[in-house]
């Protein structure tokens, strides 16, 4: 798929989500990254936590109205277009964008890696170039308050990457790429949650049989005492989508 071709756009609660499978997420993506302009893109990986929490915070969902890419992370997206729009939408979740690029691109990736506790983003830089030989343009942990906002963003524009990854949790990786992007200006900043640690060899990346179903998040929260209160978040958002569908009769 070329950048210029249409890209189908649905709507779920007022959010975007493109209708784009994995390797045509990684295409378009491959050619934002070779632009000699330089362009900056945003890319969201919509899933049901971000619906739930942006209907809350107006800057949330502004900035992922503002996105150049949304793509569904999960199946929980997938249900949602189906009950609302009565479309099938393919799966690009978040980890596999930024592993495919990497396969793809190799060296020619200048990577900023920007998120996750102090440490672990050197881990996660260290492990990206010896698996799949990324330049790593730089690094930032992703514990620090919105005074310091514009210092980090000008690291990352100095550091000359052509791919950020912002993995600061939901909400605030998104907000901070959308509203910073003018002085970022990497040609691909994508907000990914937990993909730092994934890389870093802190966190498990779920089994494959969760990926191939697209339950990932059944695992993450079943295995993780933190996160076990998502999980009424989770039966909220089924619930938001039945009440969605009756209101559109
Ligand atoms: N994180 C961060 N800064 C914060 C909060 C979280 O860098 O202020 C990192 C956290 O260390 C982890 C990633 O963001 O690497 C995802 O965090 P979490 O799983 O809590 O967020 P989610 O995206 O699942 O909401």
């Amino acid at each position: 798929m070329s950048s210029s071709a249409p890209r189908p756009r649905l709507r779920l609660f007022d959010l975007p989500l493109d209708v784009i499978d994995l390797q045509g997420t990684l295409t378009l993506l491959g050619e934002w990254l070779s632009d000699p302009a330089r362009t900056p893109h945003t890319v969201v990986t919509l899933n049901p936590e971000i619906i739930v929490q942006s209907r809350q915070h107006p800057e949330f969902a502004q900035a992922v109205r503002d996105a150049d890419l949304v793509t569904a992370d999960g199946v929980g997206i997938v249900y949602a277009a189906k009950q609302l729009r009565q479309q099938d939408v393919p799966r690009a979740p978040g980890f596999d964008i930024v592993k495919g690029l990497m396969e793809r691109h190799g060296a020619e990736l200048r990577v900023f890696f920007l998120g996750a506790k102090p440490g672990v983003a050197e881990a996660a830089a260290q492990n990206a170039a010896r698996d799949y030989g990324v330049t790593v343009a730089g690094l930032h942990h992703g514990y620090f308050g919105p005074e310091d906002d514009g210092r980090v963003a000008r690291l990352v524009s100095e550091s000359g990457a052509t791919l950020l990854l912002t993995a600061m949790g939901a909400g605030r990786q998104e907000v901070f790429n959308q509203q910073w992007r003018g002085v970022l200006g990497v040609p691909v900043m994508i907000g990914c949650g937990g993909v730092i640690d994934v890389l870093a060899g802190t966190a498990e990346l779920a089994p494959a049989w969760t990926r191939r179903l697209g339950v990932e998040w059944v695992w993450r929260v079943a295995g993780d005492r933190k996160r076990w209160n998502r999980a009424p978040r989770l039966l909220h958002f089924v619930r938001l989508v039945r009440a969605e569908r009756r209101r559109k009769g």
